[in-house]
């Protein structure tokens, strides 16, 4: 059932755009619009302090919980207090960075060619993106459910049942993960870059902004694959990356009960939420190919080393820091920190809902109990061809431009709850959605801007919030 209605808004989504040879339009492809960028100083210099610093923080991290109990200005306060820091650093680095293993990188490699067989051979509905700016709809093999359930069935059966490995394995081989993943994020990123020069998959969707450094960081193909359908942004972004997340959490949960002897309340309620988000994901990957991720994102440092790396260590601190703290929950904070999460939850899926429902059935739809109110947009592409689209400006999207990411901060906010109040490392997550998010409106408002002109004013001036209504 769950899957013929996917197969319905798929093909009703494709229905919606009709699309036109006219050049009488109201606007070009504008250079915002993802095919062309000019890049300033600054943004390559801020670009290379991130190339630089996001390895380098997720390497503090690391040793922050490996050696200091999760204590995030511990280590740097043992240089800072030594009498001579250099040698405190050499010292610290001798005896906390994480050591090669070939053990983790077979590991590791298995985990990624596993995966990749996954998605290639598993049965699969296809899914389509938006049109890109080049003018291309793609296809996409959506079987990342299925992938998810068989990954876990191996994992806990491997680790229950036939004793192939303890079900800590992943924190086990924590430090040599690590570096295979970053090994594999390195490569994939340089790999990426030398394939968009050499054998691109859709030359006209490629950005070049004149800067090495950018251009590596934020990727120069669109949509890069091997194939019609072995797409790099989907397969790295939800394969390795997020079927990897929930398992990652397990692997912690066990390795607590190995420490002391129990699972803690705020484990379970760690895992819980974080497999919620993980599993509406896959259960609506669909919906997935319509987000700025792939619709808007090229694919560089920034998502390849990004999903192989930044993703699965960074996503997953907090259940690193319940295995070094762990923290009994009473049942009115477990049920608060439920409560926010779910209500999160709720509006994050609402929300989502109401624009792919609005977009599938061409604004013919009730929202809130009322015929939906639109504003229906043209847009250009980069062959000259008109395509028709519509924005929402009812329900929660009459509220705010990004209503959803409310929801979204609502439950990242409970996953750090979690953990609660005694170390600021576990609120990583939320500080870093705050950012990202509040980046991600500016960026997408710059984006549409340049995609429908005038029509985004309109839809402005009708929704003047862009995140909190009455606040900003
Ligand atoms: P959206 O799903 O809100 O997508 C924005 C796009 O939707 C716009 O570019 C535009 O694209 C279209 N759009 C904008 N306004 C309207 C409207 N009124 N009616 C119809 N379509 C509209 O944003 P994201 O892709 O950033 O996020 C998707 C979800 O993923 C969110 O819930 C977010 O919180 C979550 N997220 C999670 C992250 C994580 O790491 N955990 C990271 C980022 C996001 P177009 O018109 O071209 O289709």
């Amino acid at each position: 059932m769950a899957v013929q209605q996917r197969k319905t808004v798929v093909t009703e989504t494709i229905k919606t755009e009709t699309t036109t040879t006219t050049k009488n339009v109201d606007h070009q492809v504008g250079k915002t619009w993802g095919r062309d960028r000019d890049v300033s100083f600054g943004t390559i210099l801020i670009s290379l302090g991130i190339l630089v610093m996001s390895p380098l923080w997720v390497l503090y991290t690391y040793i922050s919980c490996n050696g200091y109990q999760c204590a995030l200005s511990a280590p740097a306060l043992e240089i800072y207090n030594a009498p001579d820091a250099l040698v405190a650093l050499k010292a610290l680095l001798a005896r906390e960075l994480p050591t090669y293993s070939p053990y983790a990188a077979r590991l590791f490699f298995t985990w990624l060619t596993f995966q990749a067989v996954l998605y290639a051979f598993l049965p699969a509905q296809i899914g389509y993106g938006q049109r890109t700016p080049a003018g291309h709809l793609l296809p996409y093999k959506v079987n990342g459910l299925l992938a998810w359930i068989i990954s876990h069935a191996i994992y806990a059966a491997g680790g229950l049942y036939f004793g192939w490995w303890k079900l800590s394995i992943i924190h086990d081989n924590w430090g040599g993960l690590l570096i295979a993943a970053n090994a594999y994020g390195y490569f994939l990123t340089f790999f990426c870059y030398i394939k968009a020069h050499l054998f691109p998959s859709h030359a006209a969707d490629r950005k070049f902004s004149g800067s090495f450094i950018y251009d590596l960081l934020m990727g120069i193909e669109f949509n890069p694959r091997f194939g019609k359908y072995f797409d790099f942004k989907l397969f790295h972004n939800g394969r390795p990356g997020i079927v990897a997340w929930t398992m990652i959490n397990l692997s912690f949960a066990a390795a607590q009960y190995q420490k002391i002897g129990y699972v803690t309340n705020s484990m379970i309620l760690l895992n819980l939420l974080h497999a919620t988000y993980v599993l509406d994901f896959f259960y609506n990957e669909d919906w997935y190919l319509r987000t700025i991720d792939i619709a808007h994102d090229h694919f560089g440092f920034y998502l390849a080393w990004g999903d192989s790396v930044w993703l699965p260590w960074l996503y997953t601190l907090q259940s690193h820091y319940l295995v070094r703290n762990p923290v009994d929950l009473t049942p009115v904070q477990f049920g608060f920190i439920f409560a926010v999460g779910f209500t999160g939850y709720f509006i994050f899926r609402s929300v989502n809902h109401q624009k792919d429902i609005v977009r599938s059935t061409n604004g013919e739809c009730m929202i809130w109990g009322k015929p939906a109110k639109v504003i229906r947009t043209s847009f250009v592409t980069s062959d000259g061809k008109t395509h028709k689209s519509l924005l929402l400006c009812s329900g929660y999207w009459g509220l705010s431009r990004h209503f959803n990411y409310v929801g979204d901060l609502l439950i990242s906010l409970a996953m750090c709850m979690t953990c609660g109040t005694k170390h600021l490392l576990p609120y990583f997550y939320i500080i870093y959605m705050t950012i990202l998010l509040l980046h991600r409106i500016q960026r997408d408002h710059t984006r549409c801007k340049g995609k429908y002109g005038k029509y985004w004013e309109e839809y402005m001036k009708a929704v003047p919030y862009k995140l909190i209504p009455y606040v900003y």
